[in-house]
């Protein structure tokens, strides 16, 4: 299962710098294109809201 942003996220787009598959955009809402994501867990271990979980 992709990784998935939650409602906890604050856009500060650490995440959006830190995937390596450039999987996470960030528009009015931070969120993974699941059809990228590799769950390599790279954005969970940077989220400084532990915002974005592993569905
Ligand atoms: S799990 Fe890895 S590939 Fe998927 S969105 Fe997070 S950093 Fe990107
Ligand atoms: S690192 Fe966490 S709080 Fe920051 S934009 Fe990404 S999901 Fe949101």
């Amino acid at each position: 299962m992709p990784a998935v942003v939650t409602d906890e996220c604050d856009k500060c787009a650490v995440c959006v710098d830190e995937c390596p598959m450039g999987a996470i955009e960030f528009d009015e809402k931070v969120f993974v294109d699941e059809e990228i994501c590799t769950e390599c867990g790279t954005c969970i271990d940077v989220c400084p809201k532990d915002a974005i979980v592993m569905e």
